[in-house]
Formats: structure tokens, C-alpha cells, sequence
């Protein structure tokens, strides 16, 4: 019988109402191993009742009793990793070493969340006139919802839910339908770990569930993470309903290599940014960028062979793996389908893993590496993100060209400078127009304790994720000035109140 994989709302598991449902897949075999149900409005709306019955006595209670639940909650991740790192990889296709580093990022904004009564703390102002003090304080906002994709599906929902919840408001998770279990398990842990039925909720879906959410006048503040196409959907109707609206987009991350970077590092760097976890990583190196012929012609000639010696395989095959499959066999196409439009378009295609099959995984959605050389810019492989196992080397003349290239593109997710030059570094570091740098750092997703955001068409919205960014995004200031009666001297005052 096939596994169904249900909603947690109030506390509990709930079997899908609706009767509508979506296959999950083990990609790594190409087997259905479950289906997972898909909320309608209603379902929907019961997770929104359960989390408005549970916010006021959670928004009630102290910050560092909040704290607490998130410090046991990070103990439960470390304890359960296995079982986390494995939900992950059978679903998604990842493999285990890149689901637990995953799953450690995520817990570092638990960690980060850990310090809500410090976090919270507002500003206070004695004597800000006569008598008269001011403070500011942070409140939560009430039912607010995340909407996440299917590459990270222990990760990003962390980027989210730990900051909601330290703040005092309830979360309404709707994970990606590809990989929705995750989520569940992570559901089960908060309850253990002492959180009240209904401050946290899972409703599984697809757009009928996010429309849903969407539509709902109780939900304050969604956060949106996924394609660009979709995160200007939710952020203009999130926006328009009077919602607070993070929605961060897709990329297409340049890496410069400069003619005095220490090229074995820089080939070691892309093979892991751009392969690694199948290049299904919003931070994925997917552009190299040579400056000078000289610097792309040995940078090909180092990745060549190394791209076509990637170990792929399943997440739980005894090798020694470095990448998985790709997500499902319609994104594998996709991404196949990339391949054959650079081709068609003149890119040089150095190595081809669209054949690629692996032993004893033959129905998996696998695809090799592939390597692109001498990318031109108006290329769609280079202005479309591929999102899968594909490095498209740029070759540019100069410096300023790579900057400018990087510049002019539609994304402005992450980039990285490869360079031994700290005056490089630094005027790049100042001229990108991109959201977060690596100075040979390929892939410098920020810590947990900093903000994580792209710019241009990679982010829509005021704020980044998580760090002092994301506790922002999950309250509204609220500033009080007060004054005791004995300093009330005078009767009524008809002006506009200045402080004497
Ligand atoms: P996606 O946009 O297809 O889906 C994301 C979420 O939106 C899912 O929960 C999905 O159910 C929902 N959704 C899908 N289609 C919808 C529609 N028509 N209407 C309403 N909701 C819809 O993204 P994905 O394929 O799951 O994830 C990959 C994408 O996410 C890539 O573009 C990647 O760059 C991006 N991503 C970005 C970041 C970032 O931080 N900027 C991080 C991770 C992933």
C-alpha cells in the first residue's frame, strides 16, 4: 500500500481531506514511495484556526521560555540526525554527507533563535522630555507562513520557523510536495521538544494550498522561498492583500577567476559549487567566469577531467558518493533539455553527461556533469537558471568585463572573486550587484547569525532571511512614551506635543 503523507495540524497527524494527491518519489530508483496529500482551502483554514487559538498564549509567553523550547528542539536535530539526514535523501536525492550539512545549517539558526530574550530587547529613553521616558518593543505578528522549495527541505523551513516562533507568532509550514516528510519529522521534534499544539502546523500542497494562504486574511507575513517566476507571484499578491512579503527567487551565480587565483583551488571550488547536491542549490556556482583566454583555457582543461570522474550514485549506496540524482525525472528533461539548447545555440559542450546511467539505479533520474565552454551572454543556458549539474564557462577580456557581465544579469543572488589580489578583491566586494560575495569563498551563504539575500530578480521583498534581518521581518516595533500623573501639570494641550 503506498505511504500517504499527511498534514500536521494542532498537534497532530492529518490524513488529507481533500482527496487530492501528488506521487513522492525515491529519485535515486525512480520509485514512488509515497503520495503526498494536498490541502485545499479548508485544510488550509483549520491550520489557520489551530495557530490563531494557540497565539495568544504563546505570544504570552516569557522569551526565554520560548528560548528554551528551541534549545531542546536543537538537542532533538542532533540526536535524530540520522533519521533527518535520511527523510531528506530518500526523498530529495541528495547525498547523506550534504543532507547532514543541510541539516546543520538549519540548526545554527536554531542556535542563532536560542538567544531570543536578547534578540528581543528593545531601546529605552529616559527623560526624552520632562519626566517623560520611551522605550520600543518588538511583537510578534501573529500567523504567519512559509512557503518553501524542494532543495533544501530541512534548511530553508529552518531559515524561517525558528525566528517566527522565538518571537511569539505561529507558523504555517507548506512544504515543497516533492520532498514534503522532512517537514513532519521536524514537526514531531517541536512537539517533543515542548512546543503547544498549534504554534507550529504543516499543510502539504501545491498552488491551491499557496493561493490559500495567500487569500487567508489572518496569515500577517509570508515567506517565500523557490523560482523567481513564483516568488513575484506570491510578492505581488502577498503585497496587494496587505501581507508582509519576503520572497526569495532564483540565480544564476558567477564565479571570476582572475589570472593570479590559485587555480587548483578555484577548479576544487567549482567542482563542489557547481555539482555538488546535482548544481539544485540556489547558492550553486552555475557561471564560471575567466578573465583572459590564458586562464580559461587551463581552468577547462583542470575541470575536464574531473567532471567526467564525478562519483554518482544513490544517497545510500555504500561508494563513496558525490552527487545524487536529480529531484524528478521531469526536472532531469529540463535540465537535459538545457543541455541540447546550448548545443543547438554554439556553446561547446567539453563534457556531456546527458547519457550518464548508473549501476543498479537505472530507473533513477540521474544525469552526468556537464561542462560548457566559450558561453556567449545573449546564450538562454546563460541567462536562464538550469538549476542541475551544469557549469557554463564565460570567457571575458578584462576585469571590468566580468564585473560588468555579472552586473548585467537578471540575478543577483550570490558571486564569488577567485584572486590573490586584495585591491581586486575589494573593489569587487564594492561594485557587484549581487547579494552576498565569497572573496575565494564559492559559495558564501551567510551564518546564521548574519542575513541571508540575494538582490535584483533573486529577492523581492525588504528583507533578507534569518539573522537580525529575519527577527525584523517577524515582528512590528511598537514605541511607547509614557509619563507618571504627578508630572501631568498643566490641563489640556491643543498643540502638537513637543518635549519640554
Ligand atoms: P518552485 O518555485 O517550483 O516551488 C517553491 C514553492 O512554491 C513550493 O512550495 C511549491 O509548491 C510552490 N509553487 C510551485 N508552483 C507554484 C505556483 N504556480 N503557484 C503557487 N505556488 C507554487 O521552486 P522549486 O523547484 O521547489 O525550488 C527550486 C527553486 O528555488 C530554484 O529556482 C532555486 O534557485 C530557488 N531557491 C532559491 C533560494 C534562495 O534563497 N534564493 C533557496 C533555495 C531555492
Amino acid at each position: 500500500m503506498t505511504r500517504i503523507i499527511p498534514h500536521w495540524i494542532a498537534g497532530r497527524e492529518v490524513p488529507g481531506g481533500a482527496n487530492r494527491f501528488s506521487p513522492v518519489y525515491n529519485p535515486a530508483l525512480g520509485e514512488v514511495i509515497g503520495k503526498v496529500a494536498l490541502a485545499d482551502a479548508d485544510e488550509l483554514n483549520q491550520a489557520v484556526q489551530a495557530a490563531e487559538a494557540a497565539f495568544p498564549a504563546w505570544a504570552a509567553t516569557p522569551p526565554l521560555r520560548r528560548a528554551r523550547v528551541m534549545f531542546k528542539f536543537k538537542e532533538l536535530l542532533e540526536r535524530h540526525a540520522d533519521e533527518i539526514v535520511a527523510t531528506i535523501a530518500s526523498e530529495h536525492g541528495k547525498v547523506r554527507a550534504d543532507a547532514h550539512g543541510e541539516l546543520v545549517r538549519g540548526l545554527e539558526v536554531v542556535e542563532f533563535a536560542c538567544g531570543a530574550p536578547h534578540l528581543l530587547k528593545g531601546e529605552f529613553c529616559e527623560n526624552v522630555g520632562t519626566a517623560v521616558d520611551s522605550y520600543s518593543l518588538r511583537q510578534p505578528l501573529g500567523v504567519v507562513a512559509g512557503i518553501t522549495p524542494f532543495n533544501f527541505p530541512a534548511m530553508v523551513p529552518m531559515w524561517m520557523f525558528p525566528l517566527a516562533l522565538v518571537a511569539g507568532n505561529c507558523f504555517i509550514l507548506k512544504p515543497s510536495e516533492r520532498d514534503p516528510s522532512t517537514a513532519l519529522l521536524l514537526a514531531r521534534l517541536l512537539q517533543e521538544a515542548g512546543l503547544p499544539d498549534g504554534v507550529f502546523n504543516v499543510v502539504q500542497g501545491d498552488k491551491v494550498a499557496v493561493d490559500a494562504i495567500l487569500a487567508h486574511p489572518a496569515i500577517q507575513a509570508v515567506s517565500f522561498v523557490g523560482s523567481t517566476p513564483i516568488a513575484q507571484y506570491i510578492y505581488s499578491i502577498g503585497t496587494a492583500k496587505g501581507k508582509r512579503v519576503q520572497a526569495l527567487g532564483g540565480a544564476k551565480n558567477h564565479m571570476v577567476v582572475m589570472p593570479d587565483a590559485d587555480l587548483d583551488q578555484a577548479v576544487d571550488a567549482l567542482m563542489g559549487a557547481a555539482y555538488g547536491s546535482a548544481g539544485e542549490r540556489c547558492m550553486a556556482i552555475s557561471v564560471a567566469v575567466a578573465v583572459g583566454d590564458e586562464v580559461a583555457d587551463a581552468l577547462v582543461a583542470k575541470l575536464a577531467p574531473k567532471v567526467l570522474q564525478l562519483k554518482i550514485g544513490s544517497w545510500d549506496s555504500s561508494a563513496d558518493v558525490e552527487m545524487g540524482p536529480l529531484v524528478t525525472r521531469e526536472h532531469r528533461e529540463k535540465v537535459r533539455g538545457y543541455v541540447d539548447i546550448g548545443v543547438a545555440e554554439g556553446a561547446e559542450l567539453v563534457v556531456d553527461g546527458r547519457d550518464h546511467v548508473v549501476a543498479g539505479c537505472e530507473g533513477g533520474f540521474f544525469l552526468g556533469g556537464c561542462l560548457f565552454d566559450k558561453v556567449g551572454t545573449a546564450m538562454r543556458i546563460y541567462q536562464e537558471e538550469i538549476f542541475g549539474p551544469v557549469l557554463c564557462v564565460v570567457r571575458v577580456a578584462s576585469y571590468d568585463e566580468a564585473v560588468r557581465i555579472t552586473n548585467e544579469h537578471a540575478y543577483g543572488n550570490g558571486t564569488a572573486i577567485f584572486t590573490r589580489d586584495g585591491d581586486a578583491a575589494r573593489d569587487f566586494v564594492a561594485r557587484i550587484q549581487v547579494g552576498m560575495v565569497g572573496v575565494n569563498v564559492p559559495i558564501p551563504v551567510p551564518m546564521a547569525f548574519m542575513s541571508f539575500g540575494g538582490w535584483k530578480q533573486s529577492l523581492y521583498g525588504d528583507h533578507h532571511a534569518y539573522g537580525a534581518e529575519g527577527l525584523r521581518f517577524y515582528t512590528r516595533l511598537k514605541t511607547v512614551t509614557a509619563r507618571w500623573p504627578q508630572s501631568i501639570r498643566a490641563g489640556a494641550e491643543f498643540v502638537m506635543p513637543t518635549m519640554k
